[in-house]
């Protein structure tokens, strides 16, 4: 019976779309119950801190592309990167990984 349960919940949870999935809809514990799904989620509404990328300084080696948890860096055409704020959730990461100080943290203010 709990079996059951559990596979209906399963199924109910797959008819909600990626916009509606916030931080609230994530599993207690903090446990992914599906792989590649960070970017599906909307953590950056929990931010209290965001990053400010300064192409600058940039020399586009990537590593805050690669480090961040949350798929919220894409490369643009141009080779520069930029932070998707959606699923942002304010780490901070991506400016302590970054070799050339470009990311710089500042406090996020409501809007
Ligand atoms: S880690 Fe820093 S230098 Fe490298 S691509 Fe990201 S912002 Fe640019
Ligand atoms: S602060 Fe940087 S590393 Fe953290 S989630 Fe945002 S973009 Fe990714």
């Amino acid at each position: 019976m709990a079996t059951k349960a559990k596979k209906t919940k399963t199924a109910e949870k797959k008819l909600v779309t990626a916009s509606q999935v916030t931080w609230r809809d994530v599993e207690i514990g903090g446990i992914l119950t599906d792989a590649g799904s960070a970017s599906l989620r909307r953590t950056g509404d929990w931010r209290s801190e965001r990053p400010v990328l300064d192409k600058e300084k940039c020399n586009k080696c990537g590593l805050c592309w690669l480090h961040c948890p949350d798929a919220a860096v894409e490369q643009c055409e141009d080779g520069y990167y930029e932070i998707k704020f959606y699923s942002c959730k304010g780490c901070g990461i991506c400016a302590e990984i970054c070799p050339k100080e470009a990311i710089t943290m500042i406090e996020e203010v409501e809007e």
